[in-house]
């Protein structure tokens, strides 16, 4: 190692799935296989490009009112950045300060390693158990605060609202922080909990229920309290963190309450489907709430059928991993792909 490399920061970054720049059925990083809502397509074609000559408002007041209006809370309980990616790292950034670990599963989105390694947060995994699912009392100890997504990734299991306030109940003197990316696909938003836990924040993204994982927007919702201390440190590392069009884009998608409904329940509808095709094809896999589903399959090794299906333009995930390495996640695409899917399968496993 050069001198000059001794004080560099190292990281070991996470790893995302692979953005082939060709047209593939691509059910590897859990997109919304739809379209944003038209207002989107319509915002854009009309932008007076001339505006892009100023700042954009560096509170992002529109945004804010939108998704505000659209949850029932107050505008000073909003935070929005550069995809839920950047909310969360400013998250840990502020909010997890502490000389004692923080606490999260030991399978879940693997980025959070990533972040407490980045800002020397010291951490602890607790085990999930032999059906994936968290275990509650490992949350009950001492801590530096607590993060889990729910639903989690990759497992796809949602926890009631009654789970996590268990959680918050016995987690009163740390920030708790609810990754929802995937809530929308799956029951109630921890939001509820807000007016009784001033130290919870719920995060959420436009990447996947909202179809907008190109346009990068993800926000926090959280107590005032919690908030203005995300917005200190949010202006003192970038001020404008978010495009003119990602905001514009942004209210575009949140008015249409009625779009947004219709594209998620059509998801929920082909992963029901896709769930009882994956069991006759002999695959197990957690009850899934999420956009995607976690398989195993007792006869094909889960590596071999990740390769074979790439060869064939079908990406799905492939994490590898002592307990992950017999699993396959499939996100939930079109009906179409997903019936491309079950046809490759279906011969592959006749073979
Ligand atoms: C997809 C995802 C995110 C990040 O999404 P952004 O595109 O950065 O908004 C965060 N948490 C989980 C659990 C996710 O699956």
């Amino acid at each position: 190692m050069k001198e000059f490399e001794k004080n560099i920061r190292k990281a070991e970054p996470y790893v995302p799935g692979e953005q082939p720049q060709r047209k593939v059925i691509k059910l590897n990083t859990n997109e919304n296989p739809y379209p944003p809502a038209p207002g989107v397509a319509k915002v854009l074609k009309e932008m007076d490009t001339d505006k892009m000559r100023l700042y954009p408002d560096p509170a992002v007041g529109k945004l804010v009112k939108e998704l505000a209006d659209f949850y029932g809370v107050n505008e000073n309980q909003v935070f929005v950045g550069v995809g839920s990616d950047d909310v969360l790292a400013m998250c840990f950034l502020t909010f997890f300060n502490s000389e004692k670990p923080i606490l999260f599963p030991d399978l879940t989105y693997s980025f959070y390693k990533v972040w407490a390694e980045l800002f020397h947060i010291p951490y602890e995994c607790p085990k999930l158990d032999e059906d994936f699912r968290i275990k509650r009392e490992d949350y009950y100890k001492e801590n530096g605060g607590v993060i889990f997504p729910n639903p989690n990734a990759p497992t796809s299991i949602f926890e009631d609202l009654a789970f996590v306030e268990d959680i918050l109940t016995h987690n009163q003197d740390v920030v708790v922080i609810v990754d929802e990316a995937y809530v929308d696909f799956a029951g109630k938003s921890a939001m509820e909990l807000l007016e009784r836990y001033e130290n919870l924040i719920v995060v959420q993204t436009f990447s996947k229920a909202r179809s907008m994982a190109g346009m990068r927007i993800g926000y926090a919702i959280g107590s005032p309290l919690l908030i203005e201390y995300l917005n200190n440190a949010k202006y003192s590392f970038n001020s404008y963190t978010m495009s003119i069009p990602a905001i514009d884009c942004g209210v575009e998608a949140v008015k249409d309450k009625a779009y947004f409904e219709e594209t998620v329940q059509k998801i929920i509808d082909t992963r029901e489907w896709a769930k009882e095709e994956l069991s006759k094809l002999g695959f197990w896999f957690p009850d899934s709430k999420a956009n995607f589903i976690f398989a195993t399959h007792p006869e094909y090794n889960a590596k071999e059928l990740f390769e074979a299906l790439k060869a064939h333009d079908i990406y799905v995930r492939y994490f590898g991993g002592a307990r992950t390495k017999e699993y396959l996640r499939i996100t939930i695409g079109t009906r179409e792909e997903m019936e491309e899917l079950f046809a490759f399968l279906g011969e592959y496993m006749q073979r």
